[in-house]
């Protein structure tokens, strides 16, 4: 496995690995992707494997042009409005598959549904461009661990089975992509990201959020344990009790602060990054975060910490 700073050649070179079927770890706006050729089923196989991801838990496809989707989903006028207000951008679309649809059903999780986005980074989007196929991309990480936001981030075990890792520096956004789903009346707010709900409705209308039935599972992206650290989290911490690492915000301050000056947008690209500096078990033996406030992307942000601290089996 190489780590090439982003350049022509290096796009050239991963573009070559994913079309013979190998896989490319990429940045991207929101964190770095795992990327296969979608439209390979070994390929994409590899990277269920590579993460240690269950298979019923689909990828998103990313396309470099809005008019691949016609390729491979049914689009309707709410898709062609979402997508020409907010794409390329960190907002993933649930669609319904076409019956003709080249992706491997493997990205799908066999399912009659596809999820879509066109990455808004100019790495991702010229390896788009050069390989001409949608690439399957999960987060570059261990199924249930923090998503990467470097290249240093991957994990070395994850590294060991990619072919190429493009390194594009911290990812701006620094989390995951707003997921819509499309196939319902009204849409169903899947998981929170940095596109909100409000800039949503004003493009489409209402949408429905937060039914979050453990029996029901539209998107592993709402499984109660998942962008877990090593550590347990305490979260709304104003103080820091023994044992404990303070990840701090605004006047709140620790030994780390996911933003001084209190913005919101700078705490969601340093939270994965600094989670994994203070997730230090000889060291801490819990991290302790301060109260965020739940208003446009620390909305997202609240979601990943109370999964992040959710009880889950201890994996290692
Ligand atoms: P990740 O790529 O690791 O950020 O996770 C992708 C998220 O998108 C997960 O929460 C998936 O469950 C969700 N997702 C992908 N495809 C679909 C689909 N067809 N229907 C619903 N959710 C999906
Ligand atoms: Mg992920």
């Amino acid at each position: 496995m190489t780590v090439a700073p982003a350049s022509p050649e290096a796009i050239a070179r991963a573009a070559e690995i994913l079309r013979r079927g190998g896989l490319v770890a990429f940045p991207t706006e929101t964190v770095y992707g795992l990327g296969a050729d979608a439209t390979l089923g070994d390929s994409v196989a590899k990277i269920y494997a590579a993460k240690g991801r269950p298979s019923r838990n689909p990828l998103i496809v990313h396309v470099g042009e809005r008019e691949w989707v016609a390729g491979l989903a049914i689009p309707d006028g709410r898709f062609d409005k979402l997508a020409r207000t907010f794409w390329p951008g960190p907002l993933t679309l649930v669609l319904n598959r076409r019956p003709d649809c080249p992706v491997s059903p493997l990205v799908t999780a066999g399912g009659a549904t596809i999820a879509v986005r066109m990455p808004d980074h100019p790495v991702a989007r010229d390896l788009l461009k050069a390989v001409r196929r949608p690439l399957a991309a999960p987060s570059a990480n261990l199924s249930g661990r923090v998503s990467p936001t470097r290249a240093t981030d991957i994990d070395d075990q994850l590294a060991s089975q990619i072919g190429m890792i493009i390194d594009g520096g911290p990812c701006r956004v620094g989390l995951e992509s707003t997921v819509l789903d499309l196939t319902s009346h009204p849409p169903t707010l899947l998981r929170p990201g940095a596109i909100g709900i409000d800039a949503i409705e004003a493009a489409i209308g209402p949408v429905e959020t937060g039914h979050e039935s453990p029996d029901v599972l539209r998107s592993p992206g709402q499984l109660a344990s998942h962008y877990a650290p090593l550590l347990p989290l305490r979260l709304n911490a104003t103080d820091r009790r023994p044992g404990e690492a303070l990840l701090g915000f605004g006047p709140v301050n620790g030994e780390l602060n996911l933003s001084k000056e209190g913005e919101l947008a700078v705490a969601a690209s340093n939270l994965f990054a600094m989670l994994r500096a203070l997730d230090q078990p000889a060291v801490y033996r819990t991290i302790a975060i301060a109260p965020i406030p739940n208003r446009d992307i620390g909305i997202a942000i609240n979601d990943r910490l109370r999964r992040a601290a959710a009880p889950r089996p201890i994996t290692g």
